[in-house]
């Protein structure tokens, strides 16, 4: 599905991403993992065409979505980006949210988008949110809002940038166990994250991001558990 090659990215002397290579098939669920300001979250960025990468490609089901010919819009519309703080609009209904960009950005019918957002809503337990204000609803439920503002458009991919790190911990429970049902039904992920048990439960591969490179990836049992690089040992070492 996704295919990133020798991406690099720096943010004036800064080098960020340094070459990156990194391959994510079909249904599979990637982990980020790696030290703050390893590049996990300008990797997402950047995937989302959100950040231009200065060298590389970056390929959605083959196709080169950094060349300057493709349209950004079509490209996000393909990928889901959900960042740690959940950003809904606190003027706006629920079902606003969800449907903003479909319909104002892609130009789907209101009706159409209206639908597919109740059904989403339903199936993660929200049916009855639909018309609330953000702000009555708790953390988790606004993170799996968001998460479901992604999900609209049926995204080939979906990102998930420290998507728990904001919640309280009682309420990232929820928040793990939609993104656990998500991949129960097949949804390619990639996912920055702190939190090693997370990556480890729902992770099919675990990538260790360091200076801007993949030093380490492989499934999460032996990344995590007997990790081959120093400096991987090191990071987990520092953490737990
Ligand atoms: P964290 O675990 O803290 O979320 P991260 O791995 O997501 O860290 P990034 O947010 O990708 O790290 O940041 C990598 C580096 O890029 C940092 O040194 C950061 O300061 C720098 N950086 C990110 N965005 C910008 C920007 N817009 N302008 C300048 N520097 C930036
Ligand atoms: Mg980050």
């Amino acid at each position: 599905v996704l295919s990133c090659q020798d991406v690099r990215k720096t943010f004036g002397p800064n080098v960020v991403l340094d070459g990156l290579s990194l391959d994510v098939g079909e249904h599979e669920v990637v982990a980020l993992i790696g030290a703050s300001g390893s590049g996990k979250s300008t990797l997402l960025r950047c995937v989302n065409l959100l950040t231009e990468i200065d060298d590389g490609t970056i390929r959605l089901d083959g196709e080169d979505i950094t060349d300057p010919r493709a349209d950004p819009d079509a490209v996000r519309q393909k990928i889901g980006l959900v960042f740690q703080s959940y950003n809904l609009f606190p003027h706006m209904t629920v079902l606003d949210n969800i449907t903003l960009a479909p319909v104002r950005v892609h130009r789907r019918p209101v009706a159409e988008a209206r639908e597919q957002a109740r059904e989403w809503l339903q199936r993660v337990g929200l049916a009855d949110k639909a018309t609330a204000y953000p702000d009555r609803l708790s953390g988790g439920q606004q993170q799996r809002v968001a998460i479901v503002r992604a999900l609209v458009n049926s995204p080939r991919l979906l990102l998930l940038d420290e998507v728990t790190s904001a919640l309280d911990p009682e309420l990232v429970g929820e928040v793990l166990t939609m993104i656990r049902d998500l991949k129960g039904e097949g949804m390619t992920m990639v996912l920055a994250t702190h939190e090693m048990g997370f990556a480890r439960q729902v992770a099919d591969r675990v990538a260790f991001l360091d200076k801007g490179k993949v030093l380490e990836e492989g499934p999460p049992s032996r990344v995590l558990g007997d990790p081959a690089e120093p400096r991987t040992r090191q990071f987990l070492a520092r953490i737990i």
